[in-house]
């Protein structure tokens, strides 16, 4: 089973990803700002709009995470969690284990 200290650990986990992501973006943004050069003549423009892409999509997903985490660690106060929030029934570990902040089985998952 794992434990609500796992949990937590991994929601740290994801708050840092989150926080590394937004620093990074945050660096795009003032390395922009100081470069003179418009977007259409910056050989790097496109380089920075893809990197800024990929780095918007790692924060979104952290921050996606840490909120899932959030529901799970609520769930786990509650006792409800490795309960699957549809049929009722105990979540299997292994499921857990690769998605611990799972609200569903497989199969209650799979229907939606
Ligand atoms: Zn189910």
């Amino acid at each position: 089973m794992i434990s609500r200290d796992v949990l937590a650990e991994q929601r740290a986990d994801a708050v840092a990803r989150a926080e590394h992501a937004a620093s990074a973006l945050a660096d795009l943004v003032h390395d922009r700002q100081g470069s003179n050069d418009d977007d259409e003549h910056d050989p790097e423009g496109v380089t920075l709009s893809s990197e800024w892409s990929r780095l918007s999509a790692l924060a979104d997903a952290a921050a996606d995470e840490v909120r899932q985490y959030d529901d799970a660690l609520s769930r786990w106060d509650a006792g409800d969690y490795g309960i699957c929030a549809s049929c009722g029934r105990p979540i299997p570990e292994g499921r857990l284990e690769v998605r611990p902040f799972a609200r569903l089985c497989v199969p209650c998952a799979e229907k939606k």
